[in-house]
């Protein structure tokens, strides 16, 4: 299996995705924004701005553009966030959740224009995004359609029903009964999407410097300055998009959110592909897999959460390990590259964005369904920086919860584990139906 190092495996994204080649930042610069990450979150506020006019901004990344969990992770890009959809409706009644997970739906449209308009070459599918059975028992059939219910009618969102015997012909497998289609997902080659963005920002005026870690942030009377081991950049706003990367800089930010590791694996491409589907799939347990069918053929697949960064060896075991409790045909498919990824999550699953004081802006905690909900956090910031306001209502109270460090990765922990006790248990002594 190809690595760098333990620590910074080869993953198949980067081995497809040729480096931008830009230079660090050196020297002393200006900037109207300064933005550091250049993940999703940090780039779509960079090219939200470049949109409402405001050309100067730079984006400080501390390795590679999409070097995060954005230029690795499972490249779905759904509607909706982390936090349950039934639990927004319960936070807000039916208008603002509608209103809400309508933001994320409008990302996805986005994301396609920027993709087209901007001629990103990024592997983007069509084929929308299949929600599979995993259980197949009478229990987990109702859940998921009254899941689906749910959606269409609270959020107007239609995901269509399929049999387990339309999924046998999408997937060959019999690990599944039926299925809900959601047709408006899609799914990319992230770090293609990442460094897209990216060449936008500087097609535009703005600059990216990779290489550039922030490792101190100070204000100086109405500006903040910036220094990096090579330079300093001074700029009137500030924003933070480190994700469950940012250490040791900001501590108030990196207080309120828990850095969770997930994984994923590639094979080599495949000559007889169990995946027919163009849908990418993920299942409906707590800690679901998650796997899509890319143009090259091969699977690319992911899945587990924790709170440990693994080594790829252990990574690609347990991986194949689900592999083939799916697909059990693929026992000699080879694994090519095994990675894995730091999301950042919030107590509450909802993204945290908005203003810390003046001038310094953030937006973190998009946990494991981050691609609409950065692009939502790049426009809302943006609107506000462009044209003043005060950050909404309802990302105030999604706000800076303290995780606990330790104490709240330990928790976090405890409840994936038990999260998936409960799965094993409903799978166990349920019966399933027989197709
Ligand atoms: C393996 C995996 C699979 C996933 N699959 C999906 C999926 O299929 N669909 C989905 O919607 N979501 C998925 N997610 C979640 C999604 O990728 C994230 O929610 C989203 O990418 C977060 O974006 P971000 O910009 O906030 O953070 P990141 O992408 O992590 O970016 C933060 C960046 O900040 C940089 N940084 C940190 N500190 C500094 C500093 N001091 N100076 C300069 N730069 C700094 C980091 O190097 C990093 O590049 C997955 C995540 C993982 C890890």
């Amino acid at each position: 299996m190809p690595q760098r190092s333990p620590h910074h495996p080869l993953t198949y994204y980067q081995a497809t995705a040729p480096d931008l080649h830009l230079p660090p930042l050196v020297g002393d610069h200006e900037a109207e924004v300064a933005v550091f990450g250049a993940g999703f979150a940090g780039l779509a506020v960079a090219c939200g701005l470049q949109d409402r006019g405001m050309s100067a901004v730079t984006v400080l990344e501390a390795h590679a553009v999409g070097h995060g969990a954005s230029g690795r992770n499972g490249g779905f890009a759904l509607g909706g966030y982390s936090r349950d959809p039934a639990r927004l409706l319960a936070d807000w009644g039916p208008e603002p959740a509608r209103q809400l997970y309508g933001l994320t739906r409008d990302a996805l449209a986005l994301i396609r224009h920027r993709v087209q308009a901007w001629g990103i070459e990024c592997d983007l599918i069509h084929g929308g995004a299949w929600w599979v059975d995993w259980f197949n028992t009478r229990r987990s059939r109702q859940a998921m359609a009254a899941h689906g219910q749910m959606l269409r009618e609270h959020f107007g969102v239609q995901w269509e029903a399929l049999g387990p015997a339309e999924v046998r012909a999408g997937l060959h497998s019999d690990r599944y009964g039926g299925a809900l289609w959601d047709r408006e997902a899609f799914h990319f080659h992230p770090l293609r999407y990442a460094q897209g963005m990216a060449r936008a920002v500087g097609a535009q005026g703005g600059h990216v410097h990779p290489d550039s870690p922030v490792v101190r942030v100070e204000r100086q009377g109405t500006a903040w300055l910036l220094h990096t081991p090579q330079g300093r950049l001074r700029a009137t706003h500030l924003v933070v998009a480190g994700g469950g990367y940012l250490r040791r800089v900001l501590p108030r930010l990196e207080r309120a959110r828990l850095p969770i590791a997930t994984y994923m694996l590639a094979t080599e491409p495949l000559a007889e592909h169990p995946v027919q589907t163009t849908a990418a799939v993920y299942d409906n347990r707590f800690a679901f897999d998650y796997y899509r069918r890319p143009s090259d053929g091969r699977l690319l697949w992911g899945g587990r959460i924790s709170i440990l960064e693994r080594h790829p060896e252990r990574i690609a075991r347990m991986l194949k390990a689900d592999v083939l409790k799916v697909f059990p045909q693929l026992a000699s498919a080879r694994i090519e590259f095994a990675w894995g990824g730091l999301m950042s999550y919030a107590t509450h699953e909802m993204p945290q964005l908005g203003r810390l004081s003046d001038g310094l802006w953030f937006a973190q905690s998009f946990g494991g369904h981050g691609v609409a909900p950065t692009t939502v956090a790049g426009e809302l910031l943006a609107e506000l920086m462009a044209r003043g306001g005060r950050t909404d209502e309802r990302w105030q109270r999604y706000g800076l919860t303290p995780v606990f460090g330790r104490l709240g990765l330990l928790g976090a922990q405890a409840h994936y584990s038990w999260a998936e006790l409960k799965d094993a248990l409903h799978e166990a002594l349920t019966p399933r139906s027989l197709h």
